[in-house]
This record gives structure tokens, sequence and C-alpha cells, in this order.
């Protein structure tokens, strides 16, 4: 049984500074040498949304928007409609930008929170669309008569076009309900999700032609073009222009396949186009295995190992049937490489100390992420599973910690075998890590734990911007 006790010489922090015993030269060189950008401020997500946002709801206001709701129900539950119409078609094109994840809005914002913001938008389109549906045709035939409504609506091709993007959206939206979504394959999902692209187009004639907003503003119809407009640019951009520029990239193919543990494997990737990623540790590469059963899909995986001129190292657990048979290809198999994503890099810990806690294959990026510490990271590596035979790499985990003045600590066992308890809560963290609060942490493991270890740090009094995770699921 495994306890966390903490080295302490290397975690003990200098009184009153947040980083410890740490020379000042060394703290301002690791927060400037090297440090790859954040993203443009530009890209930051928050002004364009409130904007598009405003700007949509300013021509809704102007057509006719808020006096409607003062005339009478049948005239403010159209008002309401439309309205509810306009902020749904908002909510889905946005949800479609933060799907592409574009370098420059992932650069900035992390794919977490991509991934986090998609949920919302996704929902607020679907929640939106309903309200639309229902209230429009209220308005139109009343409470009774909207079946009524819905068939002569039915009369024009547009309408025909739009109901059917309702349903293909509430399909989307309904199996993206996670207890839904446990029960499909991900592909499956993924492939179903896809549908949400063709309601957006499908809704958008029946928005130009009958929507009261377009109808008769020539300049809220321009509006609405464009925003239609720059989304499919972002989205074609980020989502062809990511495999055409693998594709493009001089070749790049397995070199060997290392066994880690059981399930898992590394693998070396080699070849001219590796360094064309310019890929940093902590990032992940979308690779497509160019073999007759998996070119066809592209999985993420980290990078495990610091990037050497003309290779890179990716570790994959044999979760499902592509990652098993990716780590069963021989060498000399052709790969193209998306990428890179993420900003789970060294320089989000800003020349503090740093805390990497990983679990089983979540080790991998903590591995990279090691290599780009310096003696100044101190790095703690907390390595989390069920039996020492499941943790992979450990070898190198504790000589890369050791090498830079830090410590790899196993913590393998079930949960109700630690004698204190949950070895990640709060209290647990607080009590065997005296610097815990002064150090930029990063997490990576399965979505529970990770979720799990996020909020106990938070909770022992990280500050939520010293927190750093990606999870290994979309
Ligand atoms: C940012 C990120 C980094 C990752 N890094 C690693 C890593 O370093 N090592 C590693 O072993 N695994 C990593 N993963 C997980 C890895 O992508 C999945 O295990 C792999 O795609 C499983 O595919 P499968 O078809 O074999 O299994 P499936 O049975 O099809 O899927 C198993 C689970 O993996 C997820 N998944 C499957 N395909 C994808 C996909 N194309 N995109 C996103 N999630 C998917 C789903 O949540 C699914 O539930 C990472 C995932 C993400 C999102």
């Amino acid at each position: 049984m495994t306890r966390i006790d903490m080295p302490t010489p290397v975690v003990a922090p200098r009184p009153g500074s947040p980083d410890g015993d740490r020379p000042a030269r060394a703290r301002r060189l690791a927060r400037t040498a090297g440090r790859p950008s954040r993203g443009r401020r530009w890209a930051d997500p928050l002004p364009w949304a409130v904007t598009i946002t405003v700007l949509t709801l300013g021509l809704w206001a102007l057509t006719g928007g808020l006096t409607g709701l003062g005339q009478g129900s049948g005239a403010a539950l159209l008002a309401v409609g439309r309205l509810a119409g306009l902020l749904a078609a908002v909510a889905a094109l946005g949800g479609l930008v933060l799907t592409a994840r574009p370098r420059w809005l992932e650069r900035r914002a992390g794919l977490d929170r991509l991934i986090g913001w998609h949920r919302i938008t996704g929902m607020t389109a679907a929640f939106g669309m309903l309200v639309h549906v229902v209230a429009t045709l209220a308005a139109a035939g009343g409470l009774t008569g909207m079946w009524g409504a819905l068939a002569d609506l039915l009369g024009t091709d547009w309408y025909v076009a739009a109901l059917v993007a309702a349903i293909l959206f509430a399909v989307v939206a309904g199996l993206s309900w996670r207890r839904l979504r446990a029960h499909l394959r991900y592909e499956t999902w993924h492939g179903i999700h896809l549908a949400g692209y063709l309601a957006i187009a499908l809704a958008f004639p029946h928005q130009l032609v009958a929507g009261s907003t377009f109808v008769g503003s020539a300049a809220a119809q321009w509006w609405w073009i464009a925003l239609y407009a720059a989304t499919a640019w972002i989205v074609l951009q980020a989502r062809l222009g990511g495999i055409a520029a693998a594709a493009l990239r001089p070749r790049t193919e397995v070199q060997r396949v290392i066994p880690e543990a059981p399930g898992v494997a590394s693998l070396v990737i080699t070849g001219p186009g590796v360094d064309d990623l310019a890929a940093r540790p902590g990032q992940f590469v979308c690779l497509r295995v160019c073999t007759r059963d998996l070119w066809w899909q592209a999985h993420p995986y980290s990078l495990s190992a610091a990037p050497r001129p003309g290779a890179l190292r990716l570790t994959v657990k044999a979760l499902g049937d592509a990652s098993a048979r990716t780590i069963a290809v021989p060498p000399g198999t052709r790969v193209m490489l998306e990428g890179p994503y993420g900003a789970m890099t060294i320089d989000r810990a800003d020349g503090r100390r740093v805390l990497l806690i990983g679990a089983g294959v979540g080790l991998a990026p903590m591995r990279a992420l090691l290599e780009a510490c310096d003696p100044g990271h101190a790095p703690l590596v907390l390595a989390r599973a069920h039996c020492a035979a499941d943790l992979p790499m450990a070898a190198e985990l504790d000589a890369l910690a050791r090498e830079r003045g830090g410590a790899m600590v196993p913590v393998v066992g079930a949960r109700t075998q630690f004698p204190e308890g949950n070895p990640f809560s709060a209290e647990a963290l607080r009590r065997n890590i005296p610097d815990l609060t002064t150090r930029a942490v990063f997490v990576c493991g399965p979505a529970p734990l990770q979720d799990a270890v996020c909020c106990a740090l938070a909770r022992a009094g990280v500050p939520r911007g010293r927190i750093h995770a990606e999870r290994f699921a979309w």
C-alpha cells in the first residue's frame, strides 16, 4: 500500500515566496524563455459572442421584435419565437466554430473549455429551436391550431427544409445527452453529430426568405449572410486545412512500437514531416494511420516525450478497435499527423513549481511535460494506477523527475485500500504537499478522476487559473 509521502526538500517553500527558493533569474528566464504565445487577444471568444449576440438582438428589436411584445398574445408569441430562433441560430453557429477547434481559438481558450462551451451552445441552440418552433406555430394557429399551422407552413419548400433541420437538431441534441451517449460507439455518435452541419445549412434559407427580421432589411440580410459565410470559412479552414496540411507534409511513419504496460505501447514516429509540426510537450496530435482499415479516422494522442529532430513519441492505450490496431501496426507504416493542438504546455506554469497528476495513460503528457521542466519547476509527479504493472513509463518518470530536482510518487492500489482514505481528496493533497497552493498543477486521466481531482485541488486552495487539465475524451 502506497502513501503519498512527499520528499520534503522538494516541496518546502520559502516563507512568503510563491516560488519557494527558486533563484529570481531562473524564474524570470522560465517565464520568458521560449514562451509560446497563449493565443492572440482578439481570439478571445467572449467579446465576439457578446458583440454578435447584441447586434442580432438589435436587429430583432429594430425590425418589430420589441414592439411585437406589447401587441397582444399572437404578436408577442411571434416576437418571442423570432427571438428564440435568432438566438438558436447564433448559438448553433458558435457551437460549430468551437467544435471545429481552429488553432487560434484553441490556443487561446484550451480544448477543454472549447468542448465545454460547445455543450452550452449546443443546448442553448436546441432549447432555442424548441421555443422557436412552438412559439411561431402557436402565434400562427393558436395553441389548439398548431398542427394546422404546421400543415400550412409546410406548403413552402423552405419550411420543409426547416422542419427537417429541426428534427435533425433534436436527434443530435438528444443523443448528446450523456446517458444516451454512453451507449453509443464514438464513431456512431460522431457520425450522427455531423448531421448538425446539415441541420444548420437546411435552416438557413427559411430564415432569409421568410424571417421577419431579414425580409425587408438588406442590412440585416447581409449581416446574416456574413455570419454564416464567416462560420463556413472558419470551419472549412480548420477541418479541411488540418487534413490537407497533414497530407501535404513530408512522409511520417511508425519507426518502432515499444510495449509499456499491458495494452499500452509507445509509437516512435519518424520522418521529415515531424519537424514541420513544431509540436511541444503537453500538446497532442490527431493520428491517422494509413492502413486499409484505419486511414479514414484520426484519433487524438498526446506527445509522451519532447519531440527530437525528426522523431516524436506517442503512447497509446488499447481502449477500442482503432487504438488496439494502432499499437499493432508494423514498423514502416505510414501515418499522418494533424495538429499540434492543446494548450497544456509548461509555459502555463508561469515559472512556478509544478505538480503533475497523471492516471494510467494520462501519464503520457506528464512525461513529456517533465522533459520541458527545469530544476526550478521542482516537478512533483503523482502517478496513479490500480497496480504497479499498470503504471506506464514509471522508471522514466522517476528518472526525469529526479534529474530536475523533483520526485515521482506512485499512487497505486484500489481507492479503498488507502488507510487515510482518498489520496486525492483536498485534505490529503493539502496535508501531503505543503506548498500545494503555490504550485501550478497539470492533471490528466480518466474523466471522473480528472474532474474529482480538479475539484479537490480548487477546494484545497489552488487558484483555478493554475489548474490545467486535458480530457482524454470529447
Ligand atoms: C486531447 C486528447 C488526448 C488524448 N491522448 C491520448 C494518449 O496520449 N494516449 C491514449 O492512449 N489515448 C489518448 N486519448 C484518448 C484516445 O483518443 C482514445 O482512447 C482513442 O481515440 C480511442 O479510440 P478507439 O476507436 O480505439 O476506441 P473507442 O472504443 O472508439 O473509443 C473509446 C473512447 O475514446 C474516445 N474517442 C474515441 N475516438 C475518439 C476521437 N477520434 N476523438 C476523441 N475521443 C475519441 C471516446 O470518448 C470513446 O468513448 C486522448 C484523447 C483526447 C481527446
